[in-house]
């Protein structure tokens, strides 16, 4: 499994534009799972051409919730799809998809196998507001990507782990703890450690303080990460 970062609000490569928002393209066994798109589309796209991404060869795609920062450039990213790619959305999605005809689309309620070893599971995270987080089951454990984890990085933590018991390989994506103090993240970063989560990527929206905690209490299964990042995970 690899995870290229499409885009992140810090960079890695010069040549790519950052900005506020979250996007991730995962190859998994075979599989392209484009992760929302974040917060520009000028940028998203220059992004992908740059990182020789093809919107084409895309398998899956998901959008974690309906802010403006996950989804840069919806119907121009939809069209681009080739027939047939499922395309998975949150409840309370606000855009409707479906003059896109040429893909199959799916609302995920709770907790959702979408393909072999791909789930979603999708929990409140405000009022009238649901975000997806993407799950793989790897040989390593569960996986976890978030976009800005409204509902709790926690809560989403465990409520996977109730549907998929087993170790947690890996958490990556907006914990969405940018303003929390450091007491309280210091604490979250515990609660990782209890958990018996193994590896960490934060970036978006966790907060520069927090990616620090987490740095130090993960020292080399931390990845700091931006625009352009690549992490190898194994399979
Ligand atoms: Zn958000
Ligand atoms: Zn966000």
């Amino acid at each position: 499994m690899t995870i290229t970062v499409i885009y992140d609000n810090r960079c890695e490569k010069p040549a790519l534009q950052e900005g506020w928002g979250f996007s991730v393209l995962v190859d998994f066994e075979g599989r392209k799972i484009l992760f929302d798109t974040g917060g520009y589309p000028k940028a998203f796209f220059s992004n992908i051409d740059k990182l020789g991404i093809r919107l084409d060869e895309v398998t899956h795609l998901l959008f974690s919730h309906r802010h403006w920062d996950h989804m840069a450039g919806f119907d121009e990213v939809l069209s681009k799809l080739r027939r047939g790619t499922q395309v998975i959305l949150p409840r309370f999605f606000w855009r409707s998809p479906f003059k896109h005809r040429h893909l199959q689309f799916k609302t995920v309620k709770s907790f959702s196998e979408i393909d072999r070893n791909i789930f979603s599971i999708s929990l409140k995270g405000g009022r009238m507001l649901y975000e997806q987080s993407l799950v793989l089951k790897t040989a390593q454990g569960t996986a976890i990507i978030t976009g800005c984890a409204h509902p709790g990085i926690v809560n989403i933590i465990r409520a996977t782990q109730e549907k998929l018991p087993g170790n947690v390989s890996f958490v990556m994506g907006g914990f969405h703890l940018l303003f929390t103090p450091g007491h309280v993240s210091a604490g979250i970063v515990e609660d990782f450690k209890e958990l018996g989560v193994q590896k960490v990527a934060p970036c978006h929206c966790s907060g520069d303080h927090t990616i620090r905690q987490f740095q130090e209490a993960y020292t080399d299964r931390f990845f700091k990460i931006g625009t352009g990042s690549v992490i190898p995970l194994g399979s």
